[in-house]
Parts: C-alpha cells; sequence; structure tokens
C-alpha cells in the first residue's frame, strides 16, 4: 500500500525497556535472590482487569519478577488486604485493579496502598508533585518522585517517536508542539496532559463537557503549567484545537467512538490509550506514526516504578 507513515506497536516500544529492566533485577539479587514481588489485588470481575492482570503476570515472569494475584471477592475485606500487604516486608509493589466499588470509596483504597508500594504512581504525593512539576521527593534530589504508569507510558512513547526533541534542555523538550488528548479523567488524562505542557507543550484537553488549554504559558515563562477553559465541547472546537496539533492522544472507553480522520493534521502523530480503538483504519492515510495502543509500554513503567520504588526504600 501507499500508505506515508508507519504504525508502531506498543509491543516494540516496551523491548527498549527491556534490558534496562532486567540488569536492575539481576543487581538487586543480593535483597531479593528470587525476584522482587509485586502483588497485584483484583476485586471486581472485570474481564479487562483480569486480562491485565495475566500480562502483568507473564511480562513479570519474564523480567525475573514474582508477580502474584490476590483476589479478593467480598469487596469489604479489600482495605485489609491491603493494609497486610503494606506491611509485609516480603511485599516491594502492590496495584489494585479499578474499578473495585465505582464511586468514590475508590479514591480512598488507592490511597490506602502505602506510598512507598504504590507501583502505579496514585498517591496523593505522587500527584501533587506531579502537578507542581516537582521531580524529586527530598530536598536532597536523591529520590525520585513516581509519575502515574499510563501517563508517563504515553510520555516514553513520545520520546521514542522522537516528539520529545532531546537537543532541547531536560523539561523543555516539548516546546513548540501542540498537543490534543481527548479524555480528561483523573486517572490518565489530567495528569497527562499537565506532564505534556511541563514539558513544554501546548495541550488541549478534551473531554465530553468542554475544551480547556495546558500551557507553561508564553515562552515558558512559568515553572509549571496553567490552564485555560475554551468553552464547551464541539466538533467545531475539537477541529479547530486538531487543526495544527502536532499530536493527537485518545483514551474514550466507549466501542463506538472514533476520532474523526479529517480532522487530523497530515504527519500528525496519533496514539490511542483506550482499550477500545479510537481511530479509524484511515489513520494511517494522515498519521506520520500511529500507535494503536500502549498497554504493553504501561507494564514496563510499572515494573521500572517498582524498581524506583525500591531504589528510594534503599535510600
Ligand atoms: P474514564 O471513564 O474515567 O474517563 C473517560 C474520559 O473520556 C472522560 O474525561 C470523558 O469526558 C472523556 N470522553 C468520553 N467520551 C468522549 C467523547 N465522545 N469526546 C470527548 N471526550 C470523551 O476512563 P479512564 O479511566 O480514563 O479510561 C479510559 C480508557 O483508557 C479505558 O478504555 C481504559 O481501559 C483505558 N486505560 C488504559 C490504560 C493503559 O495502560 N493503556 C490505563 C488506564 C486506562
Amino acid at each position: 500500500s501507499l500508505k506515508p507513515g508507519r504504525t508502531i506497536l506498543s509491543s516494540t516500544i516496551s523491548k527498549t525497556y527491556v534490558e534496562e529492566i532486567k540488569n536492575k533485577v539481576e543487581a538487586l539479587k543480593g535483597i531479593r535472590p528470587d525476584g522482587p514481588l509485586l502483588v497485584g489485588f483484583l476485586a471486581n470481575d472485570d474481564p479487562a482487569a483480569e486480562m491485565y492482570a495475566n500480562w502483568t503476570a507473564k511480562t513479570c515472569e519474564s523480567m525475573g519478577f514474582r508477580y502474584e494475584l490476590r483476589t479478593v471477592p467480598e469487596k469489604d475485606f479489600l482495605e485489609e488486604a491491603i493494609i497486610e500487604a503494606n506491611r509485609d516486608d516480603a511485599v516491594d509493589g502492590i496495584m489494585v485493579y479499578f474499578p473495585v466499588f465505582g464511586n468514590a470509596q475508590d479514591q480512598y483504597l488507592q490511597q490506602v496502598v502505602s506510598r512507598e508500594k504504590d507501583v502505579e504512581g496514585l498517591n496523593h504525593v505522587y500527584y501533587q508533585n506531579m502537578y507542581h512539576n516537582v521531580r524529586y521527593l527530598d530536598d536532597k534530589q536523591q529520590q525520585k518522585s513516581i509519575l502515574p504508569c499510563t501517563p508517563l507510558a504515553v510520555v516514553k512513547i513520545l520520546e521514542y517517536l522522537k516528539v520529545y526533541n532531546n537537543l532541547l534542555p531536560e523539561g523543555n523538550r516539548l516546546y513548540g508542539k501542540k498537543c490534543v488528548v481527548v479524555n480528561r479523567s483523573e486517572i490518565v488524562g489530567r495528569p497527562l496532559a499537565a506532564l505534556l505542557a511541563n514539558d513544554g507543550a501546548i495541550v488541549y484537553s478534551v473531554d465530553v463537557n468542554n475544551v480547556q488549554k495546558f500551557t507553561r504559558g508564553e515562552g515558558l515563562k512559568f515553572k509549571k503549567h496553567h490552564v485555560e477553559d475554551l468553552g464547551a465541547y464541539s466538533n467545531e472546537l475539537l477541529q479547530q484545537c486538531s487543526a495544527d496539533a502536532d499530536v493527537i492522544i485518545t483514551g474514550v472507553p466507549s466501542e463506538t467512538y472514533r476520532f474523526p480522520t479529517e480532522f487530523i493534521k497530515e504527519g500528525a502523530v496519533c496514539i490511542n490509550f483506550s482499550s477500545s480503538k479510537n481511530f479509524d483504519d484511515e489513520v494511517k492515510t494522515k498519521a506520520s506514526l500511529y500507535v494503536p495502543s500502549t498497554g504493553k509500554v504501561t507494564i514496563s513503567m510499572l515494573l521500572r516504578n517498582m524498581l524506583r520504588l525500591i531504589d528510594n526504600r534503599q535510600k
């Protein structure tokens, strides 16, 4: 076919982290002869969560980690189970498959996971650091803060695709880039828009209600991003924002949603992190680089976060 661009799979991108991760696991043999232990808590019967758990288990084992899935059939016992894992010195990392209750109680449970074992980077301290563009946990700048896995995975994908320009100083490597992010959930879309804007991009953050602009201002004069409301959601506004966007990122959890191909600038980079397909196949006639899913890179980031947590604990 005469497609001008390329499709890049997340499995290809995640391979670039295998060596780094395996070497670090090897270096931990002294304190963790059988490999670091990740515990996953499953308290729902979501088939997507179970699939993700299976993948995580496989990836863990292939890289020298141990993975233990703990199913908690009675949701009300989950909190106790997490606390027990927090206390257990044999456990290095903890993750919970959400939604559990599907309401604010999930946010509470998320904070029950000890900060020192929070591989997904969902602890309030990590979030606040991310939003404020604070990269270390300590004043001596020895312990790096943890970033939420999926937004971090998208950042690493953009680095792989060379959208991040490494001729620019670290922290400004997206200067001049315009990005659209369709999703503003607290788990992925909003932190992602903040991360990209903190790195210098102009980000249009789109959800069902409205469109917001995240930037560090003219000449990147602010240390962290600021947010501006651009108005209620409409197709026209989405088209306007997309017209000169270098990057379009989608995360709409719907089987029927499709980002309109005609809105995509010729040669844009398109990335979908939703578990549903958000771009039509025609995206390949427009996109320079198209990444249809991100899950494999997310798992690599999870394992990388876990190694960083162990490192932070040792310090
Ligand atoms: P969510 O339901 O919390 O958020 C969905 C967001 O999309 C909201 O901001 C909503 O306003 C917006 N949205 C929905 N329909 C829209 C539309 N038509 N136009 C514009 N915006 C629209 O979901 P979530 O937790 O952010 O998850 C989203 C998707 O990402 C799911 O498919 C989930 O499985 C997937 N996900 C993937 C990973 C990964 O590692 N790849 C990780 C977490 C979540």
